[in-house]
């Protein structure tokens, strides 16, 4: 771990919440579900699609999970209200998972039975390895009730090649990003490079299988590579979409998709948890500091 990442490990704890507010504020669509739809309204008017995640996870009290549940149930109610595009991306852990896995069940067929009330979609986030395989259980388990939902694929897991192959059959819609967990030499690629190269196989194996496939990604060599290919073999721009996370400076590029006609959806986390969901994931991945202070010094 590089020293700047030791220092920000260990320093940023300690920072009163107003201190740390600034670093958060750009990556975060406000701490209220009325804050972040007012955020997605904005993204949609300059044509950009958006997912909507609340933020949090491990939940380990059955009535937090309960009130979670709720608040997405009620969010579908919203976007349906507003006529917005946008569906929801929900942590299965944040709504039971770590309790149980029939506590999940439960609370994300409420929340299906929402998004299918409304017409709308859901993906299911992919969290650390612990919960791979539920996660897929309970996508599975969804797709047999209502087309309409998707899960995760990491790329720098080697299991994902063959995940893809075992749910292609189902109609998959997964989107693919490289994983932002810190994982096991033994179950992941830890070279970066391979983990790209992993990620375009994926791309590449979905597309042959006829999957939905979302690319979420900011790394614009890659983003290159997906383009050069897509163009190349001529890929139905309906089978795929870009995703990108809200905040992140994409030095036009985004726009550039659009005007390309493809498709492409911004992940709008929002809510109260924000100081401890990064704290959180910066602490099991601090490379993502790097990330963070990156930015604050670039200019568009
Ligand atoms: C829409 C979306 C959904 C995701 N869902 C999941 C998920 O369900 N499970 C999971 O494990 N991971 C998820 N991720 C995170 C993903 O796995 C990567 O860790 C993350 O996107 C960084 O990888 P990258 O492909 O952007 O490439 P990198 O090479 O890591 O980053 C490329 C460049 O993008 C910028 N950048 C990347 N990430 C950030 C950031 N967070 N803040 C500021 N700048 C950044 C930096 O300038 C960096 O140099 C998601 C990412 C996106 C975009």
């Amino acid at each position: 771990m590089s020293f700047i990442n030791h220092l920000i490990k260990y320093t940023l704890p300690a920072l009163p919440k107003w201190f740390a507010r600034p670093f958060a504020k750009p990556y975060v669509a406000g701490e209220t579900s009325e804050q972040a739809l007012k955020h997605v309204k904005t993204i949609n008017e300059k044509g950009f699609s958006a997912t909507i995640d609340i933020l949090g996870e491990h939940i380990t009290d059955i009535d937090e999970a309960q009130k979670i549940t709720e608040q997405y149930c009620d969010l579908y109610d919203q976007i349906n209200h507003q006529s917005l595009d946008c569906n929801l991306s929900i942590k299965p852990t944040h709504v039971g998972l770590r309790i149980s896995l029939n506590k999940a069940i439960t609370n994300i067929t409420k929340i299906l039975d929402q998004a299918k009330k409304n017409n709308n979609f859901l993906r299911m986030d992919m969290e650390n390895s612990v919960y791979t395989d539920h996660t897929f259980e309970i996508y599975n388990l969804c797709k047999q009730s209502y087309e309409h939902v998707g899960v995760v694929i990491q790329s720098y897991l080697h299991r994902s090649l063959k995940d893809i192959e075992i749910m292609s059959g189902n109609n998959l819609n997964a989107r693919i990003c490289k994983g932002i967990y810190k994982e096991e030499k033994t179950i992941a690629f830890q070279d970066r490079k391979k983990v790209k190269e992993n990620f375009l196989t994926l791309a590449k194996t979905m597309a042959a299988n006829g999957a939905y496939a979302g690319y979420a990604t900011h790394d614009q060599d890659l983003i290159d590579q997906l383009l050069q290919w897509i163009q190349s073999e001529s890929i139905d721009p309906n089978r795929f979409e870009f995703q990108t996370l809200y905040g992140v400076p994409m030095q036009g590029r985004l726009e550039e998709l659009i005007d390309k006609g493809y498709k492409v959806r911004i992940y709008v986390p929002f809510g109260p948890d924000w100081f401890d969901y990064s704290l959180r994931r910066l602490k099991e991945n601090p490379a993502i500091a790097r990330y963070v202070i990156k930015n604050m010094f670039k200019h568009e």
